[in-house]
């Protein structure tokens, strides 16, 4: 039988390295995308071929396809999941930076979609998993700008799906709560950058003691065993929330209501 193959972005790293992993043990030919290729070849095998790209370059995207394509003859699955976290309030997040959080967070995803689409319709198969957020479903303070882009991609990713059903190809959102992997302390940093005059001082702070709670995160296995799962289930979740503290948050906006949600919020975050 033909070895299935799957391309999987923000493999560098965290949820996607560990994805990249699994999948390849799991028999899968991988193609590991991200832009620092230094951290792919750490992961480099016989199954896992790494890929140096920026999500926010089609034409290297469109060419990745191809290679993939021309190599293996077959696109099985994607894995979108590069991405990052801008903090910040929204009057103090330039234009510029909240931008360049879609061109990565949603468009990055939305460019793979379409590179990929082509070869699944006419193979009538195909899987496709965007990993979102629990701030895909909710809002907080700071989070403005992040929260956005996984909301785009959740609508986004309802909307594919059942434009694409009838082609054989299933899509899948799955949706990690907080995990200790580079992602945070990569969003702390870029809050940093940004100015904030004195008066959102409560929202910076409020931002770091939410965050605080990360190192206690699990790892980002139970995020590629969930990837895993919807991969190779017959019948794979449409959302997959995990762990608990992402079901609870989107459970929690649905029972409270957006009034008293934003309450618990602003106490969570010692307002
Ligand atoms: P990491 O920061 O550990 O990994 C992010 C990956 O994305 C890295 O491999 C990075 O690689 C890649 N990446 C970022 N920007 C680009 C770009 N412009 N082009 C190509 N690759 C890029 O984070 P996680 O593993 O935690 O995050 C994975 C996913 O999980 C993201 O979609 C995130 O939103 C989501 N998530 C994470 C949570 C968490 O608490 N960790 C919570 C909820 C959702 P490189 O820098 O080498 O390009």
């Amino acid at each position: 039988m033909t070895q299935r193959t799957a391309l999987v972005t923000g493999a560098s790293s965290g949820i996607g390295r560990a994805t990249a992993v699994l999948l390849a043990e799991n028999g899968y030919y991988v193609f590991a995308a991200a832009r620092r290729l230094d951290k792919l070849e750490q992961i480099r095998s016989d199954r896992i071929e790494p890929i140096g790209l920026d999500v926010i370059d089609e034409e290297a995207i469109r060419r990745t396809v191809n290679h993939v394509i021309s190599t293996k003859g077959r696109i099985d699955v994607l894995i979108n999941n590069a991405a990052f976290g801008q903090l910040g309030a929204i009057e103090c997040v330039s234009m510029e930076a909240a931008h360049r959080q879609f061109e990565v967070n949603v468009f990055g995803y939305a460019r793979f979609m379409q590179a990929v689409l082509p070869h699944m319709r006419e193979r009538k198969s195909g899987r496709i998993v965007n990993i979102t957020s629990a701030m895909g479903k909710i809002s907080t303070p700071g989070f403005g700008w992040y929260a956005a882009s996984k909301h785009a991609i959740e609508a986004l990713t309802d909307a594919v799906r059942g434009e694409v059903m009838e082609f054989g190809v299933k899509v899948v959102l799955i949706a990690p709560g907080l995990i200790k992997t580079e992602f945070v302390p990569k969003q702390l940093a870029l809050l940093d950058t940004i100015a904030h005059p004195p008066a959102y001082q409560k929202v910076v702070d409020g931002l770091h003691h939410l965050l605080a709670h990360e190192p206690k995160s699990p790892g980002p296995a139970i995020i590629a065993q969930a990837v895993l799962d919807a991969v190779v289930s017959a019948n794979p979740p449409v959302r997959h929330a995990l762990p608990l503290d992402s079901k609870l948050a989107v459970a929690a906006r649905w029972l409270f209501g957006a009034r008293l949600f934003a309450w618990i919020i602003r106490r969570q975050m010692n307002f």
